[in-house]
């Protein structure tokens, strides 16, 4: 007979997840029924949800992060309870970015928010974009103003958006971190392993088509991958967000993640100018893939 479980026992177990998903772990697996004999009743104690950094036993499926086990009694499925986000359940992404937003609320889980942040900058634009430009963190001005790509990059991204033939108000802009780095520094990896569930969640509610990765830093966070720019330019990735269970709670079969691209970070190309029509050449690739008809025009 299917076990229901207390309200109660089902916020604790909700918490207790949530903390492990912001401690980097993401994959649950179930043990068996025949690991279970002997298990005992169901509680909060620290050993019935066991984190576990072993291999899976074997027969388990499991992703290749570290996995939580899971010991239960009875026949009901916490594993709905365990994909459950927040915003799982509202289907209006304004509404889903919102639930998200307050969910980081004034967030202290990286060094970053004790090290001279004004505010945390969330991201900004169209909600249900089909392209979005994720960079590496705020600099004083975004700090200043709470909003990504503002100052002099900001411009000369907007500048490189407009060259697409559209406005910034039509994607989406977001950040690795969203606390500055002081001094401009390059956020560290595990301030970036911290911060970037909030952007898998982010990009998951938009569900864009093409994610465009401005710089290595937001490149190699997102594609979890080490190399060069140049290695990493120039051609499509399939991208899915980590740590998401897209297909679970999308509420849109259509959307099984999307394409991303890798281009100079609007910084960087400020500082070389030179690389301007390599970086156009990689929006050139973008607009192909979105089917979108270029002005004829580099940005400037
Ligand atoms: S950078 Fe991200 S994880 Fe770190 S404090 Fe700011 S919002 Fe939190």
């Amino acid at each position: 007979m299917p076990l229901t479980l207390d309200p109660e026992l089902r916020r604790a177990l909700a918490a207790r997840i949530r903390y492990y998903n912001e401690m980097g772990i993401y994959d649950f697996y179930r043990r068996p029924p025949s690991d279970r004999e002997g298990a005992v009743p169901i509680s909060v104690d620290e050993e019935e949800i066991a984190v576990s950094t072993n291999q899976p036993e074997s027969g388990e499926e499991m992703g290749p992060r570290k996995a939580a086990a899971v010991a239960i009694q009875g026949d009901e499925n916490i594993f709905d309870l365990i994909a459950l986000k927040p915003e799982q359940s509202v289907s209006d992404p304004v509404k889903a970015l919102k639930i998200i937003r307050e969910d980081l609320g004034d967030c202290t889980r990286c060094v970053l928010h004790k090290q001279g942040r004004k505010q945390i900058v969330f991201g900004v634009g169209n909600p249900a974009a089909e392209l979005m430009f994720v960079g590496e963190g705020p600099g004083a001005d975004e700090d200043e103003k709470g909003e990504p790509f503002v100052g002099r990059a900001g411009q000369l991204l907007n500048n490189m958006i407009k060259a697409m033939g559209i406005e910034r108000e039509q994607v989406y802009i977001a950040n690795i971190v969203k606390c500055r780095p002081p001094g401009n520094r390059t956020p560290e990896r595990e301030e970036c392993a911290t911060c970037s569930p909030f952007l898998m969640r982010q990009i998951a509610v938009i569900k864009p088509k093409v994610i465009v990765a401005l710089g290595a830093v937001a490149a190699k966070t997102l594609l979890a991958m080490n190399a060069s720019m140049m290695q990493l330019r120039g051609r499509f990735y399939d991208f899915r967000p980590a740590g998401v269970r897209v297909n679970d709670w999308s509420n849109d079969p259509r959307w099984d993640g999307c394409k991303l691209a890798v281009t100079y970070h609007p910084a960087f190309l400020l500082r070389d100018p030179r690389q301007k029509g390599e970086a156009w050449k990689d929006l050139q690739m973008v607009m192909k893939e979105l089917g979108m008809k270029a002005p004829g025009k580099n940005a400037h």
